[in-house]
């Protein structure tokens, strides 16, 4: 379905991200990953794809921290695999605690990463996708885009913005043949929320199924994590044609947090 498009998925060496760039390549996607990770499990994730999928698969480190190295890692995906037609905005960080305690390092790196990035990699990949007349953005925001929980105001900050940029952009392109839409994940068993299970396990001595019970219960009325593969899949439906006329939106997979 994909076969000929060329995409870049921040953030995509771990998690969610991995699991769309792989579920883009298995479409017939190009794509060029990038994220932080032990080199040789970098590798073994990049040509994996290639050898699974029969696609090119690029990696390049770029701190999105940076806004220039953001900009310069849409330029290379551009001048190596010839066009960035689908961008996913994925990477991100978390760090929790009332916002009295929040460090201002913190508060700095998470709007960076999280919120600035995004602009920056927008900013570099739609003069093409308007040259040619077509582009797929999606970018990765999560439940706290649509509503809040306390310990994560530069996290729930961060996604709002990007819920509110990934309007405007669509807006701005409507007529361009590029959507530009957010897909906003509850729980979902990455990396990325590992301190936080750790922390409930930590409620009941040590004892990481009853952590997780508490977390989800708390939240996530399916009481399951959400699966990275099953929001890849949305992604994909989001890169096809049959999803044109879907801009502007922001789809949650929750297990019906937000419906509360
Ligand atoms: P993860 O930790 O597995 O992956 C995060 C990715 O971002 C990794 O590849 C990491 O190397 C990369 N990254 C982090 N800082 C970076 C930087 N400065 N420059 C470049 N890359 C960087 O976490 P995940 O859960 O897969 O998170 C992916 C996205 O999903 C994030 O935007 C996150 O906010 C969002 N999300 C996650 C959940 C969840 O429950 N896991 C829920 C909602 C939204």
């Amino acid at each position: 379905m994909l076969k000929g498009k060329s995409a870049v998925v921040t953030g995509s060496t771990s998690g969610i991200g991995l699991a769309i760039a792989r579920a883009l390549a298995k479409e017939g996607a190009n794509v060029m990953l990038n994220g932080f990770g032990d080199a040789a499990e970098i590798e073994a994730a990049r040509k994996g794809i290639e050898d699974e999928f029969g696609v090119r698969a690029l990696y390049r480190h770029a701190d999105l921290s940076d806004g220039q190295a953001a900009h310069d890692l849409v330029a290379a995906a551009e001048a190596d695999l010839g066009a960035v037609d689908i961008l996913v905005n994925n990477a991100g960080i978390q760090h929790t605690a009332p916002i009295q305690d929040f460090p201002v390092e913190k508060w700095d790196a998470i709007i960076a990463v999280n919120l600035s990035s995004c602009f920056h990699t927008m900013r570099a990949a739609i003069p093409g996708m308007q040259t040619r007349n077509w582009g797929r953005i999606i970018n990765t925001a999560s439940v706290h885009g649509l509503v809040a929980s306390k310990d994560k105001a530069a996290y729930v900050a961060a996604k709002h913005g990007l819920v509110g940029m990934t309007k405007v952009v669509a807006l701005e392109n409507a007529q361009h043949h590029i959507t530009c839409n957010a897909i906003c994940p509850g729980w979902t068993r990455t990396p990325l929320i590992q301190a936080q299970i750790d922390a409930r396990a930590e409620k009941f001595g040590g004892d990481e199924d009853a952590g997780i019970r508490d977390l989800l219960s708390e939240k996530q009325p399916s009481q399951r994590f959400v699966m990275p593969e099953n929001l890849a899949a949305m992604c994909v439906f989001l890169c096809s044609e049959a999803a044109d006329g879907i801009t502007g939106v922001s789809l949650p997979m929750d297990g019906g947090w937000t419906a509360q």
